[in-house]
């Protein structure tokens, strides 16, 4: 064991491990051997001989967390002009120009800059939902986002998005044929997706939504999806509207128009789940059918509330996700769990959601969705080494009396440090091994040339 690779944290004030009893640690301890967690305990730490140490000052750390919902390429049109201002498909319509002459290159440093802003908000495993692949354009795509996210230490979930008919949203360029979709699933899963503990790449396929993809669409990939081992992600149930034009087109509401496609059971999760009745609601938890509450995005398009209490309670897992930045306008992790609590209090009261369970969103869930609930979500020995340590307080939570609550009831800091895998991917409040301001400054002259495509 001499040659493993080590990594001692010590000094953690509060330890939340996210066990099966919640256990909240204090004055405790965590090591890692090759990217695992070998053991955890108060007090003294174990004496060990080499491998890295970080003194996490006293600050609270939890199980990384886990983002189940994006579209990192928006990063690259954040609070765009007036339609900034408008509900979910009038949205859609005035965002879908800017992308034409989209390329792998830009979708690189989106998912670089995506993937900082969520390491710095604690999250060491994300999810990218990405739809956008122009029909004149180079097709493969996706590969720049794998090879960007490995490139940041992240683990990440490549959910190979896809959109097969033409909308009043999506023109014909936006659009591909069900066969080059399906190869190109086909090829990724074969070439990206990795399986067993520790996995750092997964693959998904993901048709954008039941107004973009036909039901061949869905019960393809579906098909495909099972053969190969791999998850099933798509939006469904995020507007009013949505409900009412499939209802108009299709004869059936979003969800029962999937789940006759074989879009139902515990490999799929589906974005947002707000408008979902009663039955809907029972259905998805009978099935173990996954949600990704998305509460930023939610608010700021106006689309409503998930039921997430609701849909917990039947028997659904409710992650968090971040959704596109171009309607959140930010990546942070740590402020969509803090909101997820408001959110929920909003409209059920003070006693609908505690801190912890708005954790156990961002943590255990995300973990159910993602399909790791064996190897992430929680701080126990045997899984993986993936860890947010958070200072225990600043400015805007100074003295708190229970620093865990004051974590997500307190405004939403960034972290110390953050473990992935057993590797420091963020020391002392910063990404190791990145030049964030070289980033930065190509993210905004691509951003640049993107927003000046809307006027071409
Ligand atoms: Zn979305």
């Amino acid at each position: 064991m001499s040659d493993s690779r080590r990594l001692l944290i010590r000094n953690i004030g509060h330890l939340v491990t996210m066990d099966p009893s919640r256990r909240v640690l204090r004055d405790a301890w965590v090591l890692a051997e090759d990217g695992f967690i070998r053991a955890l305990g108060t007090g003294a730490p174990p004496r060990v001989r080499g491998g890295e140490r970080i003194d996490a000052r006293g600050g609270i750390a939890t199980p990384g967390f886990i983002n189940t919902h994006h579209h990192m390429f928006q990063n690259l049109a954040r609070a765009f002009g007036p339609i900034s201002n408008l509900p979910l498909l009038p949205w859609l319509a005035g965002h879908v120009p800017l992308w034409r002459g989209f390329t792998p290159d830009a979708l690189g440093v989106a998912t670089r800059v995506a993937c900082a802003e969520l390491m710095l908000s604690g999250c060491t495993m994300t999810s990218d939902h990405h739809y956008l692949f122009p029909r004149d354009g180079s097709q493969i795509m996706l590969d720049a986002g794998f090879e960007a996210a490995a490139s940041m230490g992240i683990r990440y979930v490549g959910c190979r998005g896809s959109v097969n008919q033409v909308s009043d949203i999506m023109p014909k360029w936006a659009t591909q044929d069900l066969d080059v979709i399906l190869a190109d699933c086909d090829r990724l899963a074969g070439l990206y997706h990795q399986s067993g503990p520790g996995a750092m790449a997964h693959v998904a396929f993901a048709p954008c939504t039941v107004f973009g993809c036909s039901g061949e669409h869905y019960r393809e990939t579906a098909k495909l999806a099972r053969r190969h081992k791999v998850r099933l992600h798509t939006h469904c149930g995020e507007t009013i509207p949505e409900n009412r034009d499939a209802m108009e087109r299709l004869g059936s509401r979003p969800f029962a128009y999937m789940a006759r496609h074989e879009w139902e059971g515990d490999d799929v999760w589906l974005a947002h789940g707000i408008h979902f009745n009663n039955r809907e609601v029972a259905h998805l938890g009978r099935t173990r059918t996954g949600v990704a509450h998305c509460p930023c995005s939610n608010m700021r398009l106006g689309s409503g509330v998930c039921r997430v209490n609701d849909l917990r309670k039947a028997g659904s897992p409710v992650s968090l996700g971040v959704d596109g930045s171009a309607s959140n306008d930010s990546g942070h992790m740590m402020n969509e769990v803090r909101q997820a609590l408001l959110l929920t209090r909003v409209i059920h009261g003070a006693e609908a959601m505690t801190p912890m369970q708005a954790l156990e969103l961002a943590t255990l869930e995300g973990a159910k969705n993602l399909g790791r609930s064996a190897d992430l979500g929680s701080l126990e020995p045997g899984k993986c080494a993936d860890l947010a340590i958070f200072p225990l307080e600043d400015l805007f939570s100074s003295a708190a009396e229970n620093p865990v609550d004051g974590l997500v009831l307190c405004h939403a800091r960034t972290v110390d440090f953050l473990v992935v895998h057993g590797h420091v991917r963020v020391a002392d409040g910063r990404l190791t091994g990145v030049d964030l301001d070289r980033l930065l400054a190509q993210h905004g002259r691509v951003a640049r040339r993107i927003h000046q495509a809307k006027s071409r």
